[in-house]
């Protein structure tokens, strides 16, 4: 599908209901799909937070003093208007964040489907009461944490956010949110929907911003909890900063996901699923396919991925990665792992796409006989490249994936259950899958990684971020004159 790429006025801040244009810098928001120039973001001096944080201050008592129920019938409208604008909201992530428009697409549905399960939050969360002695009851209430900041990465600029707003908000609490500088306008447009679904005015806020307003976030005493979205070594800064002023903190870093392929797998199946994990969104998923352990004679396997790869073409089932940098970056990974050795069985270095010359793509490359040592073994990539390292033995594929610093997502291929099992019980990921080339957990199961892709207790949607959100309280009563005589008189 074609679709023109259209100008977008000025990324600006969101405070107490009011698009602003505070800030004494700015950059361009260039579009990675052609190179061009579609828009700017404000970047705010570290001044402005103050002000998102004193109307965030002013909407939480009343926020706050709803009942869940009151609160998340914004979410049902929210999720309405989703639905609404789905095309726009696609067309915008594609353009900004060079997906292609399905899996722009695929983002805003996830997306609804976030905010689906802040509207289900009343029927989850029904607390406890019990008569703990004799006329004495006790109950616990889930009570916001207050001011909340969520700072997001490039690689989602729709659902990402929508990871922490349905469910930072409903659950009571004032949000600041500092999107990526690369992919500011998905927020502008959240911005904008969440106020026609009537949510009052400073609940939600954005300061659009660069390493400065993020450190403010985390130095700002009024702010009382901080999740982060990014490359690990920002979410271990983040965290540091966070937890130092004493916030409570939750920082998802980057990933290195392992799939182990054992040789009964499924030929058809298993490469359709590897090729499209590795390639989908330009491979810059914090799921994405990276590393492959292929185990014993999977050759035929190897031959069918590089048939699937070879079927995958940039400009048009393929998207662009997000900058000239990062174009670099990987192209930079393939050419050091052939100097080392590794063999590229497809390459996807030097791609120009016809009429989007200035746009940033790199081809499916698949790179085979890659030793765990080398870099392209070990770091990040984010980018359409699998690394292909060999073994005779699935207890090796297993130490190299459990060598990994990394912790995100893991998945086996094979028809053997118990060898499935075998496998999945041992692999350090947050997240592992069996025959499924990216493994992300559908609400209401929660989403978190291990090890350095993840800083910080629990997971940041679903259920286990319930606790994230809120604190607990514990309220003991007592009325009638007998308890008197009980032990907590
Ligand atoms: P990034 O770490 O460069 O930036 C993320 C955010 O941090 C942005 O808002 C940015 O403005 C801010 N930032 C950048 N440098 C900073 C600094 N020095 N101090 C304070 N703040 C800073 O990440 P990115 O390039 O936007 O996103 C890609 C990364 O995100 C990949 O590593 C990917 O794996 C990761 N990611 C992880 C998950 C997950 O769930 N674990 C999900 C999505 C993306």
């Amino acid at each position: 599908m074609s679709i023109p790429i259209l100008s977008y006025p000025e990324a600006r801040n969101y405070i107490a209901g009011e698009f602003q244009q505070n800030g004494s810098r700015s950059m361009p928001v260039i579009s990675p799909l052609d190179g061009s120039t579609i828009s700017s973001v404000i970047l705010s001096d570290k001044e402005i937070l103050d002000k998102a944080v004193q109307a965030a201050a002013r909407a939480f008592k009343k926020w706050s003093s709803l009942t869940l129920k009151e609160r998340v019938q914004i979410f049902f409208r929210f999720r309405a208007l989703l639905e609404e604008h789905k095309e726009e909201l696609a067309n915008l992530v594609r353009i900004e964040n060079g997906k292609t428009y399905e899996e722009a697409e695929a983002e805003v549905l996830k997306g609804i489907e976030l905010s689906e399960f802040a509207c289900s939050l009343p029927q989850i969360i029904t607390d406890e009461v019990q008569e703990v002695s004799k006329g004495v009851e006790c109950r616990t209430s889930h009570i916001p944490m207050g001011i909340v900041a969520s700072i997001t990465p490039f690689n989602f600029p729709f659902m990402v956010p929508l990871w922490t707003i349905p469910n930072a908000l409903a659950l009571g609490n004032c949000m600041i949110l500092k999107p990526s500088e690369q992919v500011p306008l998905s927020a502008q447009k959240i911005a904008g929907l969440l106020k026609e679904a009537g949510l009052p005015d400073g609940v939600f806020n954005i300061i659009n911003g660069d390493k400065e307003i993020v450190e403010a976030i985390c130095a700002h005493p009024d702010i009382h909890a901080v999740t982060f979205v990014g490359s690990t070594r920002v979410a271990g800064i983040v965290y540091r900063q966070a937890t130092s002023h004493l916030k409570r903190a939750l920082c998802l870093g980057g990933a290195k996901n392992h799939l182990i392929v054992l040789p009964d797998a499924n030929p058809e199946m298993s490469a359709a699923n590897i090729a499209a994990s590795m390639s989908g969104c330009a491979g810059q998923r914090c799921m994405a396919a990276s590393a492959m352990v292929a185990v014993g004679k999977t050759d035929h396997i190897i031959q069918q991925i590089c048939e699937e790869a070879r079927r995958i073409v940039p400009g048009k089932n393929l998207g662009s990665v997000i900058s000239k940098e990062a174009k670099e970056r990987i192209e930079r990974y393939i050419t050091e792992a052939e100097a080392a050795g590794a063999k590229v069985l497809v390459d996807g270095r030097n791609v120009v796409v016809p009429d989007k010359e200035g746009g940033f793509y790199v081809g499916p490359t698949v790179i085979d006989h890659v030793k765990p040592e080398m870099n392209i073994a070990k770091e990040e990539v984010f980018g359409p490249v699998l690394a292909i390292m060999r073994t005779d033995d699935v207890d090796e594929a297993i130490r190299i994936e459990n060598s990994s610093n990394y912790g995100n997502a893991s998945s086996v291929f094979t028809e053997n259950g118990g060898l499935a099992q075998y496998v999945t019980e041992r692999v350090s990921a947050g997240m592992v899958g069996v025959n499924i080339g990216v493994p992300v957990p559908r609400e209401p199961f929660p989403f978190g990684g291990w090890n350095e892709s993840r800083f910080g207790v629990g997971d940041i949607t679903g259920k286990s971020s319930i606790p994230f959100w809120t604190q607990l309280k514990k309220t003991t009563t007592k009325w009638n004159p007998e308890a008197w005589t009980d032990w907590t008189t």
